[in-house]
């Protein structure tokens, strides 16, 4: 059963892979069938076709390019609405939908339902879409998709959100709050031995309340969960000064100590003992 099942993986992966290329070159062959309009357009407005010797556009189309001219003249169509429509086109030449759903960006989408119709063009299906040009475009909450389309960048909708991501946050690299130095000497990791968190807190080794101060030797940044639910509950303890002189305490009553380096477990027999010896 189990080879019976590989089979059918490897078939359907083969079935796969040849659909794949095979939306590969029909969208290459609709960007030229867009590039060959754009270029028939320039030279019938040149009058080239007559200076050429021939009587109709069509004519030319089928000695010179092999097409009929209805073919010629519905390319032509295109063409020229994708001179009105930018984006549609930008977004057709990425490989982000097929010449189908540009025909019918070209045939019914206007300046004010153009954005709209095109993000359904990069998701919906053909009849989807057909559909959509019925009864207009979804009027759904989408505040990213939204965002995107008011931005006006000609790129796809993934590439806005990581730009967005990065212009966003990269100002405050390296400046997040006033600790910022105390969590750069633990490379941003839950200064706890026992753990390997992510996140950062300030935590001030003897307590504020004790008279503790800002100094760096004070300061060492254990993440949420270890700094509120273990030192501030006593589940962990920490002493010494920061970074390389500190003595952790795992446990309310300790079963492990670590200095620096070094770790000891404690046996339960000592674990009472070794919390009493706990500064
Ligand atoms: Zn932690």
């Amino acid at each position: 059963m189990q080879i019976v099942g590989l089979v059918g993986d490897v078939e359907l992966e083969r079935q796969r892979e040849i659909d794949r290329n095979q939306v590969w070159l029909a969208r290459s062959n609709g960007r030229m069938r867009l590039r060959l309009g754009e270029m028939f357009e320039k030279l019938v407005r040149l009058q080239g076709h007559r200076e050429l010797g021939f009587s109709t556009t069509g004519a030319y189309s089928l000695e010179r390019l092999s097409r009929s001219g209805r073919w010629m003249g519905e390319t032509r169509t295109v063409a020229r609405r994708v001179a009105e429509l930018p984006r549609a086109g930008r977004a057709f030449d990425r490989g982000e939908y097929g010449w189908c759903k540009l025909e019918l960006l070209c045939r019914h989408a206007t300046a004010e339902t153009g954005v709209k119709l095109l993000r359904v063009a990069r998701s919906a299906t053909v009849r989807e879409l057909r559909q959509a040009f019925v009864e207009g475009p979804s009027e759904e909450c989408d505040p990213e998709r939204d965002a995107f389309d008011r931005s006006g960048i000609d790129d796809t909708f993934l590439a806005w959100l990581c730009k967005s991501y990065v212009t966003t946050w990269l100002p405050h690299l390296g400046t997040s709050d006033k600790w910022e130095h105390i969590y750069a000497l633990d490379l941003y990791r839950c200064s706890s031995p026992v753990c390997f968190r992510k996140d950062c807190t300030a935590h001030h080794i003897r307590f504020r309340s004790h008279g503790g101060g800002d100094q760096a030797w004070n300061l060492t940044p254990p993440c949420d969960d270890d700094h509120i639910d273990g030192i501030h509950t006593g589940r962990i303890r920490v002493t010494g000064r920061a970074p390389d002189q500190l003595t952790w305490y795992i446990g309310r009553e300790p079963v492990l100590v670590v200095r620096g380096r070094e770790k000891e477990l404690v046996p339960p027999a000592l674990a009472t003992r070794a919390r009493l010896l706990v500064p």
